[in-house]
């Protein structure tokens, strides 16, 4: 998707090797007129799919899945990260190493919103080793729902999440795909 990429180009700020920020319009400060276009776009790549709902995780999933949501025409559910060691039975739990703190947390679906024969997109902001997809899908498959397969904004093609995932057989679609980046040479994309 060539507007976010230029975007990425323009505003992204590379920190060390392995991590790019882009607060000034996804992950602090949202432009929501480039969310609805990275909608569009999610919509026109799924559109040989039914879908009827999208799970994202909190936080900085939700901004994007809800403009997307306005093009799939289906609700929303986020994964909330618990702090909590005791889960209640009422929830779907997962366990997901944090790749910007380190951390592993268990995000949480209440039961209520996930169904057999629901048909559930996953949609995130950044792909990079690939847990916080694999615990999604771990909560969808608990359900007995079906996986359609994940929308990614940014995916770190250099990190291992997006070929161990496409090699499992979940489809991913990431609308921007990180070849390489330093802070001297800045960004490449994959094509
Ligand atoms: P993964 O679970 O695939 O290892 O990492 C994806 C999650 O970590 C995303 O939900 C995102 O919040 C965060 N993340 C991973 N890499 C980056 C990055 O380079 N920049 C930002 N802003 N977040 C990242």
């Amino acid at each position: 998707m060539q507007l976010l990429k230029d975007r990425i180009r323009k505003d992204g700020k590379i920190r060390g090797t392995e991590v790019l920020k882009v607060d000034s319009f996804l992950n602090h400060q949202m432009d929501v007129t480039l969310f609805d276009a990275i909608g569009a776009e999610f919509k026109r790549r799924f559109s040989d799919c039914e879908i009827n709902k999208i799970l994202t995780i909190e936080a900085s999933g939700i901004g994007i899945a809800c403009l997307a949501a306005r093009h799939f025409s289906c609700p929303v559910v986020f994964a909330k990260k618990s702090q909590s060691s005791n889960i209640s039975d009422e929830v779907f739990c997962a366990k997901v190493e944090s790749f910007t703190h380190g951390k592993v947390y268990n995000v949480i679906v209440s039961k209520e919103y996930l169904h057999p024969g629901d048909k559930v997109l996953l949609i995130d902001d950044f792909l990079a080793n690939g847990e916080a997809l694999r615990g999604l899908a771990s909560i969808v498959s608990q359900s007995g729902a079906d996986l359609i397969g994940a929308g990614i904004v940014i995916e770190k093609a250099f990190q291992p999440g997006g070929d161990s995932l496409r090699a499992s057989g979940m489809r991913v679609e990431s609308l921007a795909r990180v070849a390489a980046m330093s802070e001297t040479d800045g960004i490449t994309f994959v094509d």
